[in-house]
């Protein structure tokens, strides 16, 4: 082995001996993860009241809704008192949960507290101005509301004469009460002929000028349907506020025609095409959504 060979040997042995070395450092080394948020204690009365104020707030924001089924009662989030609080289901609430258990944890409880209010029912929960909220209305969800309501089968004006028998729309009108009966809506119900003084029959689907003045000459706060002999072609119209039109020729049953006109007085739009829908156009489906229910009785109440 010539000098040139032993200086090479030497070379790569103390290379082999500190490249172990340092592995051997890298490997052994101490695994420290720092946290991304290093965790603050809140000690003072003054920390703890910041605190608290930031939970109050990331609460607040978690509040906010775009419609009624956002909103839920939050099963996690409570508030400083251990009260229900509102929560939008969307909302990514690790934040505010991690804050309430540190204010738990280090805090003495600061905050005076009153009994908490009783938790809202499901059905009670509303979005008003992009709120979550408990709904005044539905909070009597369970009592029924009657409302008045005048049938009015047009009599005496030429082509607008409807050939409906007072008894036939009476009886139909049964069962358009069946169908509301679902969202405790009932109607207290009188029947008064009216008379069309224009007599130019409809052309075009949904304009009718002689309503105009039929609906005009109402002065009360009954809801109004006019069983008339034609509608251009619609089963049923919203003719005003309060007021539809139901054709003598429905292509769907005619008392559900009547119940999907007073949908829409209650301020329900068109349901997807969904066959069991009371709110699906042209279909002869009964059934109101939950949500269809809330917006009904809401609006119910208003009239
Ligand atoms: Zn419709």
């Amino acid at each position: 082995m010539n000098q040139q060979t032993k200086q090479f040997l030497k070379t790569i042995l103390i290379f082999v001996f500190f490249g172990s070395v340092g592995l051997y450092l890298y490997l052994a080394r101490p695994i420290v993860d720092l946290p991304v948020e290093p965790p603050i204690t809140y000690p003072s009365a003054q920390s703890c009241e910041k605190l608290g104020v930031k939970i109050n707030t990331l609460v607040k924001q978690a509040n906010h809704c775009a419609d009624d089924a956002d909103c839920i009662v939050s099963e996690e989030v409570k508030s400083l008192c251990g009260c229900w609080r509102f929560i939008n289901k969307n909302y990514n609430t690790n934040t505010i949960k991690q804050d309430i258990e540190l204010y738990n944890n280090q805090c003495v409880q600061r905050v005076l507290c009153e009994p908490c209010l009783t938790e809202p029912r499901k059905e009670e929960v509303a979005c008003e101005n992009n709120t979550c909220v408990i709904n005044e209305f539905a909070i009597q969800a369970q009592d029924e509301i009657l409302l008045p309501l005048i049938l009015h089968p047009v009599r005496e004006s030429g082509v607008h004469t409807t050939a409906r028998t007072d008894e036939g729309i009476l009886a139909l009108f049964e069962n358009t009460q069946t169908i509301w009966s679902q969202a405790g809506i009932a109607f207290e119900v009188t029947l008064e002929k009216v008379r069309i003084q224009d007599q130019i029959a409809p052309t075009t689907m949904g304009s009718y000028p002689f309503f105009t003045h039929v609906v005009a000459s109402t002065n009360d706060n009954a809801l109004h349907v006019y069983y008339i002999r034609d509608l251009a072609g619609a089963n049923g119209w919203t003719v005003g506020p309060r007021h539809i039109a139901v054709a003598d020729i429905t292509t769907v049953d005619d008392f559900r025609a009547t119940a999907h006109e007073i949908g829409h007085l209650f301020g329900l739009g068109h349901a997807a095409d969904n066959e069991e829908s009371l709110m699906a156009s042209g279909r002869n489906g009964q059934k109101i959504s939950e949500g269809e229910i809330h917006t009904a009785r809401k609006r119910a109440q208003q009239f």
